[in-house]
């Protein structure tokens, strides 16, 4: 069953950027654009600081980012928001269901 309030589908102003690293991790990153080192700087461009954010997915060896406009980013975040409620309210989570 797919319930609306799980599910939004992004087409972001930006294109998605690949990364192949040596080593292999396993995290989900949300950074603020606001770093001022060089690598930073010329990721943005001419993009103003401040004006979007940056998601990044880390699995093994491979990491996906995806840049957000602040609209962007305030979709995804109510769509979990909404979802995280259905959820709380269906009493699946925090319940004494351990998911860790
Ligand atoms: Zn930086």
């Amino acid at each position: 069953m797919r319930h609306e309030a799980g599910h939004l589908i992004l087409d972001p102003i930006f294109a998605s950027e690949y990364y192949q690293d040596d080593e292999s991790d396993c995290f989900l990153a949300v950074d603020i654009d606001d770093c001022d080192c060089k690598g930073c700087i010329k990721d943005r461009g001419p993009i103003p600081k401040y004006t979007t954010l940056s998601i990044g997915l880390v699995a093994g060896k491979q990491k996906i980012s995806q840049r957000l406009t602040l609209d962007e980013a305030t979709q995804l975040a109510d769509t979990l928001s909404r979802y995280v409620k259905v959820l709380k309210d269906l009493e699946l989570v925090g319940e004494g269901v351990d998911l860790a």
